[in-house]
């Protein structure tokens, strides 16, 4: 195996180098770029990079080298030095180098860099000859022995920083370009004296002279050292959570690059900076970054020093000629790799060398305009242009946000569970949130977790906030479902909702009912008072990009709404329909009483009362879907929820009926409350979600689904007589067996051609079901037959799969599957592959029943990219989800057709 490639020119100026910039998953990103540099001639200072299988099979060792690597190692190293026409610690003229680390992923900030390699007692004198500038050698010697410490000993940085500072105190100096040779060379040996003092002996036992540890002087051995330490860097704890939050695979290990170091901070003629080729903030087509001069490495970014602009550079005397260089660099950049690039340099006494290069990170407005103005360039084709901006991050654009101007403090942090920001008074109650918002004041809700009693409050607040639960949580899905932030988890939160308030732990900040307060849900943030919001600036960038898309995707795209304001939103995001109407959300507030009156009362005629009104009120809710979304389906689904999430709870009734009876309450009312309470307890289920639900509701309580069938069709005609075009659809839910799809259809035909005779209006309405439980999808030939479309209930399917509790999911044991990587993914995020097979089998067989069917998703996977891609590879005709996701959605489908 090849463990070692050489970047770079050698002696006589040739390219020697060995890898190119396809090869990142062996050279790690920042090493493949080096010698993509090299070989179409920018100028990289020369070096080698060791593998990343070498990183892995060190690390699977139990860091212990792989037979031979460190003879190869070695014989790159002379190969290095015969090509620069230097040795490492010579005394006379050394080569000093850099021993940097580069994953095949971007993993920013992560993992272990070491400057200035080398340098020893005696290298340090060829360095001062050799450049006639012991400052800057001295300076030199100490950055190394101070990153060499931290990083690679694992030593605490402050240790040194105080040294630097007292030393300055010492010398009535601000600034660290103040200090002279001579206090650069005592720091020197304090530091030596600090390395010696600190390194614990018995864990380097080879640093250990006359029994002392000291810095190490043979070069050899710091070079191994430093390559052992960036190895060791890809298991630190820092980089292994990176990877976790960023699905990138423990195995990949890093590469370890070294290079032979050129020098920013050799006086005025030379600086060291980081550049854009392009703005990544807002895509415009400008010089973007900030440079240094007379600094090094890391002094741009650490903020120590204020940096300038890099539009600056080419004014600068005895700049000017590495500024326009710097340039047309960025030019052969962009045209090389066809996309905006990010880039490290540095100025050594006027001549620029090029550190690093990779595709430059970007919001999401900059990755729109830069593909449009790259295609309009000629750089790029529309396809690629449409592949180059990522779903997941348009999500940033469409909500409202915290005004960028505006200043404010972060009194707690949580999830970023559902993005967009909400300014509103603090509320602890469901209830509270709706009397909030009945009055026409704006409101967050805040929990320790949310519940399905909780809905009518979530849709009153503007916006959500627990302490408890994950980004899947109930207050998690919900949010995102109705595209309200909400942030969760927020774990410094202690929330008394008995006293209505909340405090944040370590802090004496405590948040009462009435207080103004903002969320941030696409950073996780809470603020104490009201932060001024502000609409994303809509480009039509966004447009643009999502009509190309909709020119390549052959999936449909419609949206999961069950009002008029949301059903016009997400036509305005382009949705082709309505995927998804739940009506449940329509049994809330008011509508309550109706159903718990027909639920509780065996009286027929209380019972055709509340139904009666349940009618006039759900047919005044589709005459609005429906108008909303004239000339589009609307699949109208079913009553569907157990009907407990209805009634109230027998031990809130409980609770009520102790304190009436401590206080002397009525009597009356006393035996009224217990035997409701019965009642209810009566009707309890061990496992709701499996229980009375879904088409079983139907079947059990035929009324309901005549009646809003009554109200679809209704509402239908009504608009038809209007002379406009409305499309509902009736959908029918959790069916398993197809005698129970027989039985409804028939239910519905049936009240469909009364309704059309009673008002002598001509109805089509098609029926179809969802496909949630195994049994659906494994017999869906048989359910296709009497059927007219199928909607993939993803949600529910993924839960009856697994068998997992999609409620309870967060809680236990799903974290720890992701934390050991027994499941890959969370399933109710992303199509579980498994889940992906039930539904490719029920589309094939569904087709074989009727081969005129209808096959969509709507539930949560129907607004996730990856999932998408699935569900267009699978065939299906459309993907419904949240509003909010519908431009997400609508580019995912783009992407996944190309
Ligand atoms: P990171 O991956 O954290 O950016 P790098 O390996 O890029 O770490 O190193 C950080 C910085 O150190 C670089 O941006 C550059 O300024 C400096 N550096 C690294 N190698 C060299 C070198 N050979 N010569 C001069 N400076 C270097
Ligand atoms: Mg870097
Ligand atoms: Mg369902």
């Amino acid at each position: 195996v090849k463990r070692v490639y050489a970047f770079g020119k050698d002696a006589q100026g040739n390219n020697v180098t060995e890898g190119n910039t396809n090869m990142k998953a062996i050279l790690g990103g920042k090493g493949a770029n080096l010698a993509e540099m090299a070989n179409i001639g920018l100028p990289v200072p020369p070096g080698f990079t060791i593998t990343c299988q070498t990183c892995m099979e060190y690390a699977n060792a139990d860091n212990t080298w792989p037979e031979g690597a460190l003879d190869t190692i070695q014989e790159y190293r002379d190969d290095l030095e015969a090509r620069i026409g230097k040795k490492i610690g010579d005394a006379e003229d050394p080569l000093l180098v850099s021993v940097r680390s580069g994953a095949p992923m971007s993993m920013p900030g992560m993992m272990d860099t070491v400057l200035n390699l080398g340098l020893n007692d005696q290298s340090i004198n060829g360095l001062i000859k050799q450049t006639e500038n012991p400052r800057f050698a001295w300076d030199s010697y100490r950055r190394f022995i101070q990153m060499f410490s931290n990083v690679v000993m694992n030593l605490d940085g402050d240790l040194f920083e105080n040294a630097i500072t007292a030393m300055k105190h010492a010398r009535g100096v601000a600034s660290d370009t103040d200090l002279t040779a001579e206090d650069l060379q005592e720091l020197v040996s304090e530091f030596k004296q600090i390395f010696a003092e600190n390194v614990d002996a018995e864990a380097y036992p080879s640093l250990v002279v006359d029994g002392t540890v000291q810095f190490p002087q043979d070069p050899s051995v710091q070079l191994q050292l430093a390559i052992e330490a960036v190895f060791g860097s890809w298991n630190n704890p820092r980089a292994t959570l990176y990877r976790k939050q960023n699905k990138i695979a423990d195995d990949l290990g890093t590469a370890v690059n070294v290079q032979s170091m050129v020098f920013g901070n050799k006086g005025n003629t030379s600086a060291t900076g980081v550049a854009f080729t392009r703005n990544p903030a807002n895509g415009e087509k400008e010089f973007y970054g900030d440079y240094l001069v007379n600094a090094q490495g890391e002094d741009v970014v650490a903020g120590i020093r204020n940096t300038s602009p890099i539009a600056d550079l080419k004014n600068v005397e005895g700049l000017e000629e590495a500024g326009r260089e710097l340039e047309e660099v960025f030019v052969t950049l962009e045209n090389h790799f066809r996309d905006m690039c990010d880039i490290e340099f540095t100025i050594e006494q006027g001549k620029l060398w090029m550190l690093q290069t990779r595709v430059g990170k970007r919001t999401a407005a900059a990755a729109l305009h830069i593909a449009i103005e790259m295609e309009k360039e000629g750089l790029i084709s529309k396809e690629e242009a449409v592949m180059r901006v990522d779903p997941e991050q348009l999500d940033q654009l469409l909500h409202p946000q915290f005004d960028k101007n505006a200043s404010y403090d972060v009194v707690a942090k949580g999830l970023n569970a559902s993005p967009g920001a909400a300014v509103g008074e603090a509320v602890f109650s469901a209830a509270d949130a709706v009397d909030v918002a009945e009055a026409g004041r704006k409101c967050v809700l805040v929990r320790w977790e949310t519940n399905p009693d909780d809905l009518a409050g979530m849709i009153a607040a503007e916006g959500i906030l627990t302490s408890h639960g994950g980004k899947t949580s109930h207050a998690a899905v919900i949010a995102r479902g109705m595209g309200a932030p909400c942030v969760c988890g927020v774990e410094a939160l202690r929330i008394d909702a008995e006293k209505k308030q909340a405090s944040v732990v370590g802090t004496d900040i405590v948040i009462k009912e009435g207080d103004m307060i903002s969320i941030d849900g696409t950073t996780g943030s809470v603020v104490l008072g009201a932060v001024e919001l502000v609409l994303p600036e809509m480009t039509g960038d966004l447009d643009t990009i999502l009509e190309w898309a909709d020119e390549f995707r052959k999936l449909g795209v419609r949206a999961n709404a069950d009002n008029p304001e949301d059903a016009e939103l997400s036509r305005g995001f382009g949705a082709e329909g309505i995927g998804l109407c739940r009506t449940e959300h329509m049994f809330l507030g008011d509508r309550k009483q109706i159903i718990q009156t027909f639920i509780l009362n065996e009286d027929p005629a209380v019972r055709e009362k509340a139904v009666n009104e349940l009618l006039e009120a759900q047919t005044g809710d589709f005459l609005g879907m429906f108008r909303a979304m004239d000339g589009l389906p609307v699949i109208v689904r079913l009553l569907d929820p157990p009907l407990h999430e209805f009634l109230e709870s027998p031990r809130a009734l409980d609770v009520e009926i102790a304190k009436l009876e401590a206080t002397g309450g009525d009597k009356a009312l006393i035996a009224e409350k217990r035997m409701l309470m019965e009642q209810i307890d009566g009707m309890s289920e061990s496992n709701p979600m499996l229980g009375l639900r879904g088409c079983r509701l139907g079947i059990v309580y035929p009324i309901l689904p005549v009646m809003q069938v009554r109200a679809i069709a209704t509402a239908c005609a009504e608009l038809k007589k209007e002379g406009l075009d409305p499309k509902p659809e009736v959908m029918i839910p959790l069916v398993s067996v197809v005698a129970e799809l027989e039985k409804l259809r028939k239910v519905a035909e049936d009240t469909i051609a009364e309704v059309a005779a009673e008002q002598g209006v001509e109805l089509d309405i098609p029926v179809g079901t969802m496909i949630e439980l195994p049994r659906a999808a494994v017999t869906a030939d048989e359910i296709g037959s009497v059927a007219d479309f199928f909607s993939f209930g993803t949600n529910d399917l993924t839960q009856t799969t697994f068998g997992f509790s999609r409620d309870d999911v967060e809680a236990e044991f799903v974290p720890q599957y992701l934390a050991e990587r027994l499941l890959p993914y969370n399933p109710f995020a992303t199509i579980d592959p498994g889940v992906a097979k039930l539904v490719e089998m029920g589309v094939e067989l569904g087709h074989k029943g009727n081969p005129d069917l209808v096959c969509g998703v709507c539930g949560e996977h129907g607004g996730d990219p990856d999932s998408v891609k699935m569900f267009h590879t699978i065939g299906l005709d459309y993907v419904s989800c949240s509003p909010y996701r519908v431009p997400l959605a609508r580019l995912a489908a783009g992407q996944a057709a190309l």
